[in-house]
């Protein structure tokens, strides 16, 4: 984006945090397609009439009239487009929202896959809105389907080492992004392995690689959701190599 000053941008995001100042301001990060996450200053959010506070609000998915100047973005205008703000009412909903925004805030999207993520993201929001879905599985969607969007696809096609399509049971490993079948696969103490199932290899082959769609109509029962969720969150921040600190907060809140 240009550096130049008072230069207009109008995009479209979801505002997944926000902070308080000491004073009558606050920032919130914007998930966009064009840019990924931006952090916007709120003027006068505290006060009751200030203006642009619904489409500001946290969860609000709304169009925004930006102004930079330097690294910071304000508001010159905004219309609300759709509000998951009951989000915020289920501790675990909030939680993941955080985790999401602090996950984005690390990747660079282009503009293809900043439209990948942001629907991915914003059916994510539309569901924990709803209540309708584990947020265990719908976090683990988050984390299997963002990392495909984003470069991170493991082979999950077969064995690499005989091509078996599926076994009563595959290892998948984590750092490397492969599966063993059970004759291939030999333990050691250096590799981090996952044992999964047929279920658990159905489910992780269709968020990965079913059309968007139907990405969101499968379900799976509590040993298997807790395995491809343990598998979802070590594959995420292996192949990121960071930890995320909402992370932390989320499992304490679940
Ligand atoms: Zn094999």
């Amino acid at each position: 984006m240009s550096q130049k000053q008072s230069e207009m941008i109008t995009v479209r995001g979801l505002v997944l945090r926000e902070r308080f100042t000491a004073g009558s301001d606050k920032f919130i990060d914007v998930l966009t397609e064009k840019y990924g996450i931006i952090e916007i200053c709120v003027k006068g959010a505290r006060k009751i009439t200030g203006r642009n506070l619904a489409p500001a609000m946290l969860f609000s998915y709304s169009e925004f009239c930006l102004r930079q100047r330097g690294n910071m973005y304000y508001i010159d205008s905004a219309v609300p487009i759709k509000s998951f703000y009951s989000v915020s009412s289920d501790i675990s909903s909030f939680a993941l929202a955080s985790y999401m925004a602090e996950v984005l805030s690390y990747s660079a999207l282009s503009e293809q896959t900043g439209n990948d993520v942001m629907r991915l993201v914003l059916n994510i929001m539309y569901f924990l809105s709803e209540g309708k879905r584990k947020t265990g599985l719908l976090k683990a969607i988050f984390e299997l389907r963002f990392m495909a969007e984003t470069g991170f696809m493991p082979d999950i096609v077969a064995c690499k080492n005989c091509a078996v399509y599926e076994s009563d049971a595959m290892y998948f490993l984590i750092d490397e992004g492969i599966m063993y079948c059970g004759n291939c696969y030999t333990a050691s103490a250096d590799i981090a392995a996952i044992r999964i199932s047929r279920a658990v290899l159905c489910a992780l082959r269709h968020i990965m690689l079913s059309d968007f769609e139907k990405l969101f109509l499968f379900d799976l029962k509590n040993e298997s959701l807790e395995i491809l969720c343990g598998l979802a969150e070590s594959y995420l921040t292996a192949q990121l190599g960071r930890n995320f600190k909402t992370l932390g907060f989320y499992k304490s809140v679940k």
